[in-house]
């Protein structure tokens, strides 16, 4: 099959979140399993300009603007990337925003035009995909786009009619709660008249909502987890969209994302001071005293180690965490024999509070940075590693802390569920990978936590046997390409249904 990637973000390119990381390795994986790819991504500043470009106008609105698409590749693997560049739209500081200004006002604009370009941008290349698979809501609109030129744009001559008939539509959600919301009064940066908007399933609750377009306009529809994919059909998860979505129930597949085992492997992970793996632990020790050097913990070995790395957002649970008088951090370590390392970036408010809990507590240590050498570091040398998440549609830090043989303690929630298998005290070994709460709640986190801690304390040798499980753990790529290949041939067969 040929399928171009819609998206916003790809590594090495672009990367906000989760998204960047999965369209790269998916599309690699894809190729190997013999599908012809290419991504298709607005160029940013601060991105190399490949040689090759080719200019041309798009008329959207009232205005006129001038592009010109780079393509780079194909690389040994034959991806290719296709760049669509519009200074004025796309040489910002950031992909959604700035500091200063965190969604970018013309947001609806810059995305719309983005979408829009993919039709003459294909006819430039001269290649018509079966598949268009668009990512999250600021690639959504291209669904629509594809709808409009099909059904009743005059622009539709000059273009080749296989590229409205031929492909069918799969979109694939990776967070729910970013939808791309709008003002009514914003539809004319869209190029659609006001009259359309119903008809073509953008309108939710007086507003212009892109993702409810997408899952409406999608032939087939996936999310990065099984688990997640069930949730968002509730009101609890859905946000606001589950009706939409329990509609098309039978269209929605979860899938798990893939991790990457060359970057993440503990056996030759270069910031590891040594290597170590589930044969031959000792080297997991030597990691964690360097992980307490390196945070001005005191290095004992008997003394439990547990790290967090990530967003500091609600999503991330930091509410029932580490709200002022209240958060599950201060009773763990005020009131148990514990050490914690937390690395993350993420709302003020949260950031002051770790480094007040920080002065009163001499077990915790908190980095408010991007650290990717020390995001590993703590992956190796914890022997527990904790996510409170509210919610948590795949999530990587799971993974990555089994395969380094750090024990998850989770909420079960999305992905989570999906890749973490809770503790019991059976048998010899024990059985499980980890430690699952139900609710990201103060006192299900610290009671997860002395759960996790009882188990160190009295039954040590379940705590090797839980490590050496997780582990061997694998989440590949391959197995999820070919899923994402069978919901394509079901995108293909959909496209019969309607449309
Ligand atoms: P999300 O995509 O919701 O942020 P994931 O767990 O899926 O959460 O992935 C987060 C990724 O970002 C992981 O690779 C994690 O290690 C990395 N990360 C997040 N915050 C930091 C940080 N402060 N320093 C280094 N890496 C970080």
């Amino acid at each position: 099959m040929r399928i171009v990637m819609v998206t916003t973000e790809a590594v090495p390119y672009a990367k906000a979140g989760g998204l960047g990381d999965v369209v790269t390795p998916l599309s690699r994986e894809l190729i190997r399993l013999g599908h012809e790819v290419r991504i298709y991504m607005p160029f940013y500043s601060g991105m190399e300009k490949p040689n090759r470009g080719k200019r041309f106008f798009l008329h959207h609105g009232n205005n006129s603007f001038h592009l010109t698409l780079y393509t780079a590749g194909p690389e040994k693997d034959g991806l290719i990337f296709h760049f669509l560049e519009s200074p004025p739209l796309f040489e910002r500081e950031g992909i959604y925003g700035s500091k200063r200004e965190p969604g970018y006002r013309d947001n609806l604009l810059r995305f719309s035009v983005f979408c829009h370009a993919l039709y003459p941008s294909l006819e430039q290349l001269n290649w018509t995909p079966d598949i268009i698979h668009y990512h999250d809501w600021p690639a959504s609109l291209v669904s629509m786009y594809g709808r409009i030129l099909k059904e009743s744009n005059p622009l539709r001559e000059e273009f080749s009619e296989e590229i409205y008939s031929n492909p069918a539509y799969v979109l694939s959600i990776h967070n729910i709660g970013y939808q791309g919301v709008f003002g009514i009064e914003e539809h004319k940066a869209m190029d659609i008249p006001q009259s359309d908007l119903a008809s073509l399933g953008l309108m939710l609750n007086g507003t212009i909502n892109l993702l409810q377009g997408g899952i409406l306009n999608a032939h087939s529809i996936t999310t990065v987890s099984p688990h997640y994919a069930e949730e968002i059909l509730t009101p609890e998860y859905g946000s606001g969209l589950e009706l939409v979505l329990l509609n098309r129930r039978e269209d929605i597949t979860g899938i798990l994302n893939g991790m990457d085992y060359d970057q993440w492997d503990p056996s030759r992970d270069p910031y590891l001071p040594v290597p170590f793996s589930s044969e031959d632990l000792s080297g997991k020790e030597h990691v964690k005293a360097t992980l307490q050097k390196t945070s001005g913990l005191p290095v004992e070995k008997e003394t439990p180690l547990i790290g967090m790395v990530g967003r500091l957002v609600d999503q991330k649970g930091i509410v029932p965490f580490c709200a002022p008088d209240y958060g599950a951090l201060y009773h763990i370590c005020a009131e148990h024999p514990v050490q914690m390392v937390i690395l993350g970036t993420g709302e003020a408010w949260c950031e002051r509070e770790l480094l007040v809990l920080e002065k009163k507590l001499p077990n915790l240590k908190v980095f408010l940075e991007f650290n990717d050498s020390l995001a590993h570091l703590i992956e190796g040398g914890s022997d527990f590693f904790l996510m409170p998440s509210i919610y948590e549609p795949c999530g990587l830090n799971q993974m990555y802390s089994l395969r380094y043989g750090s024990i998850p303690i989770v909420t079960r929630t999305g992905g989570l569920v999906d890749t973490v298998e809770d503790y019991r005290n059976e048998g010899e070994k024990g059985k499980g990978t980890g430690f699952i709460f139900s609710r990201a709640a103060p006192e299900e986190i610290v009671e997860a936590v002395r759960r996790a801690l009882t188990v160190w304390q009295q039954n040590r040798h379940h705590i090797v046997e839980l490590r050496k499980r997780g582990m061997s753990k694998r989440f590949t790529w391959e197995e999820s390409a070919k899923r994402y290949t069978d919901v394509y041939k079901k995108g293909l067969s959909n496209k019969s249904l309607f449309r």
